[in-house]
């Protein structure tokens, strides 16, 4: 029984001891407690009480009980946490060891107390409980711990002993929130177990408490195992001891768990953690002992096998003396390309059933052989939508050919094993042996064969194909999977390395690193150019709403709105090269593209007055020219912007960009011909009611009045008309048309930038100034235009454009080539042949409406802004103050990453979710988001 007591002093735990406890036990927990403050670690101390003792005697219920006052340490426990980011799972593993690290100092003797929990009697805890572990588990639990204490046996004596904690796990540690709104562990709880112990078993207990999750597994633990390290460095032997030690742990937890559950038919505590201590059991028996050893050891930075094959040369140079099928290491030898930036899988090719079959056929029909290599990942294997990292990391070398071709031995060798439809080959030679292990063949033969004889034939497995599935099993007898996540193939190249220097062929360089490239990047960037994410992936390709990077991992795209048809979509793709291939020239020439495209957008305009068009490269470049444009035929160089705007970067878009964000001194830094307006944003700004509209365009014209009453008149009023870059927030109703009005009335025109929202992303509309019911003077767009192509425009009324003249001539030389009108065009065409408005107004209703949903759900949602597919959600750490959670914003991204999501932080705030898809989001698509979205908000971040 524990009490909390608010006391004036602080809050303290008031702990009713158990007849069992003794008071040596406690008197060592002083001890422990004592050394752990001084080495910073958190714990709850004990008081000394009125009797100068530790230990206070009460009646309590009429009896005399033995009580202790301990400091209470305030905050979360890590229990409630589903998902740990790394971080947090890092400052478990530093928590653990800082603890045995500071018990270390305990001087008195550490006591061997007999704990069922002590490791080191793992064996016989298990032996004498198994019987009560139900039949359907027994079995699994008397293998896996026969093996892990197998492989303990010859490490026991080499392991350190001193005092240990013993149950450092999610349990017991007691968290504060980090800046990203994570529960991190920071104090330590429950010195129940306190006792002597292995130091190794330490860390074993906290690595498996972090098995008990959906999504957790050994790589999610590997960060608690580094931080450990890091503060107290495990010996060799240790690191090889931990894995079969989380194996026993498992074992343990799982024999004592059904043991308490026999003996106490109604304890609901016992059996509902039995299942929770079935999954760490589970988890930490799911991965080959090897494999777990060698991914360990590759997290502490040791050399992943501890006995490495002598001649590292035989794993890399060619050795073959005779090729395995005819044509092998010949021009007749096609290589194929199943990677990310493979030709072959262009336009979506990778997507089709049997791609791998597909491409090989044909390339057997010009060669004798084709070979899928080791180590590269292939795109074939990936899948879409995927919230895990799919298994596209080839362990194996592949060889297609005509079924029934001959398989011959590469060198001297035996023949050790053969299955229905492999073998497996091995020599020795100076020390080393070579293994390969070969599927798809089928053999009769046994024992010796000299190099050139053959070993069988390459069975028939696609209509007429054979596939020579070969597997280096030199360096180990690990069978690995044909394919596997490709975090994980430092390890995997270890274990089952190249087999292609086996056969006699020169091994392919390893595909480019994000990490690496991050570097090249970062020598040659300046720290002004905006990039996204802390580790980005290495993104090489894009297929409709998907990015796809080099390890073969698709993420599904929710932010990339130049994509606005989807990337690479092969219409687009041969209307440009087709025209590249023609003619591309400049605008001062006549072609038919020009008229072409600009018949087009003056078709799309929102009134037939805006009959004239500018073309440019860019977003920024058509506000740029819109400005010019202004002032020129007002004759008048006021603009008035709106605050939390981005418009783009040149020196006069920028002067009206006016987001802290984008720069924070935007305010203080404004030439004298901007004027800044309150941003109406109807969840943030002053008017947040129903005539906000009117309000906001109250104060607009009050401000004008008073900017006259100085000799100032207005010459441009200038703005998104939704506020995009505010993360998609509709203006309140009635607000252009007022402010417009009194812009015209005061001899001003009206510049809408539609480069984010326009052009068919609002769904309901083509234009954002639709929406506001309202006709601008002046347009500018780009973005979605080219579809990434550079292309933008300016869209106004022949007598505005005529003012230009004033200054001579207009040109510009890529704006409206001949190559970036047909990107223009075909943008077009194909947002009319898919339909993508329409899209954009049916799958983005139904993605804001459960988005809304969620916000029902989660109170970090303040609201969610926009339309179509321009939406926003707004994230807060309050409801009532609407604190924006800007930390926790870029932590979710961060997440939504690793589920395979790009998602990023917009507005000045940077808390809310810009959600601005290619419009051929599909709603399967928008349901995967919302998904991994809840998910997040549910199970942390
Ligand atoms: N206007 C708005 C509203 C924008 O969002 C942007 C770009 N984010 C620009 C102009 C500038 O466009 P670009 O990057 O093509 O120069």
């Amino acid at each position: 029984r524990n009490f909390l007591i608010d006391a004036p002093e602080g809050k303290f735990l008031l702990k009713v001891l158990g007849a069992g406890t003794s008071e040596s036990d406690l008197l060592i927990q002083d001890d422990a407690l004592t050394q752990l403050a001084l080495a910073g670690i958190a714990a709850p101390r004990p008081r000394v009480g009125a009797n100068g003792s530790t230990i206070q005697h009460a009646t309590m219920g009429g009896s005399q009980v033995r009580v202790r006052l301990l400091d209470f340490l305030d905050g979360s426990s890590l229990a409630d946490s589903t998902y740990l980011a790394p971080s947090v799972i890092s400052a478990l593993g530093s928590l653990s060891a800082g603890v045995a690290l500071g018990l270390r100092a305990v001087e008195a003797p550490a006591p061997d107390r007999g704990l069922q929990w002590d490791l080191r009697r793992a064996g016989d805890v298990i032996v004498a409980l198994l019987g009560s572990v139900r039949e359907s588990r027994r079995e699994a639990v008397d293998l896996a711990s026969r093996d892990a204490r197998a492989r303990l046996e010859p490490l026991i004596g080499a392991l350190r002993t001193q005092l240990i904690h013993g149950d450092v796990t999610d349990d017991n540690v007691v968290c504060r929130d980090d800046e990203y709104g994570r529960a991190v562990p920071y104090g330590v709880i429950d010195f129940g177990d306190l006792a002597e112990g292995w130091l190794v078993a330490e860390l074993a207990v906290t690595v498996s408490s972090l098995l008990n999750r959906t999504r957790s597994s050994l790589a999610s633990a590997l960060p608690a195992i580094r931080a450990f390290h890091e503060v107290l460095p495990l010996r060799d032997d240790e690191v090889r001891a931990l894995w079969p030690l989380v194996v026993l742990r498992g074992a343990v937890l799982v024999v004592s768990g059904e043991h308490q559950v026999s003996l106490e038919e109604g304890n609901d505590y016992a059996s509902e953690r039995v299942e929770g201590e079935w999954r760490i059991f589970q988890s930490a028996t799911s991965v080959n002992p090897v494999v777990a050893e060698t991914m360990i050891r590759d997290a502490l930075g040791m050399s992943p096998l501890i006995d490495p094959p002598h001649d590292a040369q035989l794993l890399t140079a060619p050795t073959a003396e005779y090729p395995l099928v005819a044509g092998l290491g010949t021009p007749q030898c096609e290589i194929l390309d199943f990677s990310t930036t493979s030709p072959l899988l262009d336009d979506g090719a990778w997507l089709q059933v049997d791609a791998e079959w597909a491409l090989a056929r044909e390339a057997l029909a010009s060669h004798r052989v084709a070979l899928a290599p080791y180590g590269i990942p292939r795109l074939t294997r990936a899948t879409v939508l995927s919230d895990t990292e799919p298994a596209t990391w080839p362990t194996v070398t592949d060889l297609y050919l005509p079924a029934d071709s001959l398989v011959s031995a590469p060198f001297d060798a035996k023949i050790t094993s053969t299955g229905p439809n492999s073998i497996t080959v091995s020599a020795t030679r100076e020390g080393d042996t070579r293994v390969l292990h070969i599927e798809g063949i089928a053999s009769a033969l046994r024992g010796i064969v000299a190099a050139g004889d053959t070993m069988g034939v390459a069975l028939d497995q696609h209509e007429g194909i054979a596939r020579l599935r070969v597997q280096n099993r030199s360096a180990s007898d690990v069978a690995a999977a044909p394919f596997v996540v490709p975090s994980d193939s430092a390890v995997w190249r270890a274990l089952v390395p190249n087999p292609e220097p086996l056969l006699g062929l020169v091994p392919r360089e390893p595909v480019p690193d994000a990490q690496d490239e991050q570097r090249r990047r970062l020598a040659f960037f300046p720290a002004a150019q905006e990039r996204y994410y802390e580790n980005p992936p290495l993104f090489e390709r894009g297929w409709r709403e998907h990015l796809i990077d080099m390890r073969g991992r698709v993420y599904l795209d929710m932010v990339n709105n130049v994509a606005g048809v989807g990337h690479s979509d092969p219409r687009l793709t041969d209307a440009i090269s087709t025209q590249l291939r023609l003619l591309n020239t400049n605008s001062r020439f006549l072609y038919r593209g020009l008229s072409d495209l600009c018949e087009r957008l003056v078709q799309h305009a929102p009134s037939p007055e805006l009959d004239t068009v500018l073309l440019v490269n860019s977003g920024t470049e058509a506000v740029d020219l819109a400005i010019r444009l202004a002032q020129l035929y007002t004759g008048r160089r006021l603009v008035v912007s709106l605050r939390e705007a981005y418009h783009g970067w040149s020196m006069a878009a920028d002067a009206v960009t006016t987001s802290a964000y984008d720069n924070p001194v935007a305010l203080a830094s404004r030439p004298d011909w901007v004027h800044v307006v309150e941003s109406p944003n109807v969840y943030r700004g002053s008017h947040r009611e129903a005539n906000a509209g009117e309000d906001y365009a109250r104060e607009f014209d009050n401000e004008m009045d008073a900017l006259a009453s100085t000799g100032e008149a207005i010459g441009a009023f200038l703005c998104e008309p939704i506020l995009g870059n505010a993360g998609g927030v509709l203006l309140p109703e009635g607000y252009l048309r007022r402010v417009y009005d009194s812009v015209r009335a005061r001899g001003g025109v009206c510049i809408a930038d539609e480069v984010q929202v326009g052009y068919g992303r609002l769904g309901d509309y083509f234009w954002g100034v639709e929406q506001q019911g309202v006709v601008p003077d002046i347009i500018t767009i780009a973005k979605a235009m080219g579809n990434g192509y550079p292309l933008g425009a300016v869209i106004t009324r022949r007598d505005i454009a005529a003012a230009l003249q004033n200054e001579g001539h207009f040109f510009s030389s890529a704006g409206g080539s001949p190559v970036s009108c047909a990107a223009g065009i075909a943008v077009l065409d194909i947002m009319e042949q898919d339909g993508l408005q329409e899209n954009a107004r049916v799958v983005g209703g139904h993605l804001a409406t459960r988005l809304r949903e969620l916000a029902g759900r989660h109170p970090l949602i303040g609201t969610v802004h926009g339309l179509g597919l321009y939406l926003g959600v707004e994230l807060v750490r309050d409801q009532e103050t609407r604190e924006p959670a800007d930390t926790e914003t870029a932590a979710i991204c961060e997440r939504l990453l690793e589920l395979g999501v790009i998602m990023q932080p917009t507005s000045e705030r940077q808390n809310v979710l810009k959600i601005k898809p290619p419009l051929c989001l599909t709603t399967a698509d928008a349901d995967f988001f919302v998904d991994c979205l809840d998910e997040v908000l549910r199970d942390g971040w």
